[in-house]
C-alpha cells in the first residue's frame, strides 16, 4: 500500500451515497479533491453534490470495477456494504478502511468478542442460532436482555425485548428467526460515545466525548463535550479509542458507542467503523469537522485538530421535525445542516442543527 499522500485533484470514491456520504463528498471537495459516489439509488443525497455519481447495484461487479479503477482511494459511508463489493473495491484501488474495521464490525458477535479480546468490557452476550438456544442463553445471561440480529441492524431495527420467560417465542419471531445475539441489559447512567480517527501512519486523534440520548433507537441528540466527565473516564475513552483503532488497522473515522455505568465503568455497547451521527457537532463546534478528518485520513493528509473551539448540542431533525426548517434558518443561534432528501418519512433522518454554547 502507498502512503504517499493523495495530491489535491486526486478522485476519492466513497461507498453509498445517505447524508454520511453527503457531508464526506462536501468535506473532501473543500480539501480540492474530486469525489465520485457509488449507490443503487440514483437519486441519493450524496449523488447531487458529487463530482461523480455512479447509479448500479451492489453486486454489478463490473460497475464497482469501474468506480474503483476511477478512484484513487475508496471509502465507505456505512458498515453493511457486502464484503463482494469491497473485495472488488481494494483489488482495484486502495480501500480505506481496509475490509478488517468491516468484517469486525458487521456481525455483533464478532465485534463484542474482538472488543472483549482487546481487554475492554461489553454487556455479555451469547450467539444464539435457533429457539433452543435462545433458552440457554436465556438461563445463562438472565433477564431483562435484548435479543438482536448479528447483521444488519441500525437504529434499534432487528432488536426485541425480553423482559420475561413469556417473550421468548415473541422476541425470536420479532427478529426474524435469524442468527442473533443475546445481550445482557446494560444498567448504565447515561449512553456516551468517542468519536475518533487513525490517520495512515496510525496517529490517533479523538474528539471530546458525546453524551448521547436516544428515543425510538434513534439518536436524538448529542451534547459535547458530555458534560461531568471525570479525568479518569476520559483517559479510559482514550485508551478504548486507541485499542480498538489500533486493533481494526484503521483508517479513517470511527466512533465507539459506550455505556457508563454509574461505577463510572465504561461498556462498549459498538463500534461504527467510519463518520457517525454523534460527531455531527464537530462540523460547527471544532476546526476540523469529523468529515474533514475522515477524508485528511484516507487521502494520507496529516489529521487534523480535535480539540472543540465551543460546546455543542446536535439535535437530529426526524421526519416531519425538518419543516420547521424556516423558523430554524432565522434562529441566529443555530447552524442548520440539511441532507436534501426528497421523501420526508416518520423516522426518518432528514437533517440536524447544532447549538453552539461557550467550552465549559
Ligand atoms: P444498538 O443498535 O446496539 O446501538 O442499540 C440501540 C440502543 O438500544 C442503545 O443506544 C441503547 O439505548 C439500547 N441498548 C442496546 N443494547 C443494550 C443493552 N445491552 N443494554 C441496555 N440498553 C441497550
Amino acid at each position: 500500500m502507498s502512503h504517499a499522500p493523495l495530491e489535491p485533484g486526486s478522485t476519492i470514491g466513497i461507498l453509498g451515497g445517505g447524508q454520511l456520504g453527503r457531508m464526506l463528498a462536501t468535506a473532501g471537495a473543500e480539501l480540492g479533491f474530486d469525489v465520485h459516489v457509488f449507490d443503487p439509488e440514483p437519486e441519493c443525497p450524496a449523488a447531487r453534490v458529487a463530482t461523480r455519481a455512479w447509479a448500479a447495484p451492489w453486486n454489478d461487479a463490473g460497475a464497482v470495477e469501474g468506480f474503483a479503477a476511477r478512484c484513487d482511494a475508496v471509502t465507505f459511508e456505512f458498515e453493511n456494504v457486502p464484503v463482494e463489493t469491497v473485495a472488488i473495491a481494494s483489488r482495484v484501488s486502495q480501500l480505506r478502511p481496509g475490509a478488517r474495521s468491516l468484517e469486525l464490525t458487521q456481525d455483533r458477535v464478532v465485534e463484542k468478542s474482538f472488543i472483549n479480546e482487546a481487554g475492554i468490557n461489553t454487556v455479555p452476550f451469547a450467539p444464539v442460532s435457533d429457539l433452543t438456544e435462545l433458552h440457554e442463553a436465556v438461563a445463562m445471561i438472565g433477564l431483562p436482555a435484548v435479543l438482536k440480529t448479528r447483521r444488519f441492524g441500525y437504529d434499534g431495527k432487528g432488536q426485541a425485548w425480553i423482559r420475561a420467560h413469556t417473550d421468548i417465542e415473541t422476541a425470536w419471531k420479532a427478529i426474524g428467526e435469524q442468527p442473533a445475539i443475546l445481550e445482557g441489559a446494560a444498567r448504565f447512567v447515561r449512553e456516551l460515545s468517542v468519536v475518533a480517527a487513525r490517520g495512515l501512519d496510525g496517529t490517533v486523534k479523538a474528539y471530546p466525548m458525546g453524551e448521547n440520548v436516544h428515543g425510538d433507537g434513534i439518536l436524538k441528540t448529542t451534547t459535547a463535550p458530555a458534560p461531568r466527565l471525570t479525568g479518569q473516564t476520559q483517559a479510559r475513552a482514550l485508551e478504548i479509542a486507541d485499542a480498538i483503532g489500533g486493533g481494526l488497522d484503521h483508517v479513517g473515522v470511527f466512533a465507539v458507542e459506550l455505556f457508563e455505568l454509574e461505577t463510572g465503568e465504561l461498556l462498549v455497547n459498538e463500534i461504527a467503523p467510519r463518520v457517525h451521527n454523534t460527531g455531527h457537532w464537530t462540523q460547527d463546534g471544532c476546526a476540523c469537522s469529523q468529515f474533514e478528518q475522515h477524508m485528511r485520513a484516507v487521502a494520507g493528509w496529516p489529521l487534523g485538530d480535535a480539540a472543540p473551539h465551543s460546546s455543542a448540542v446536535m439535535t437530529n431533525l426526524i421526519g416531519h421535525d425538518a419543516d420547521d426548517w424556516a423558523a430554524l434558518s432565522a434562529d441566529p443561534g443555530v447552524r442548520l445542516h440539511l441532507y436534501g432528501k426528497r421523501q420526508t418519512r416518520d423516522g426518518r433522518k432528514m437533517g440536524h442543527v447544532n447549538r453552539l454554547g461557550p467550552l465549559a
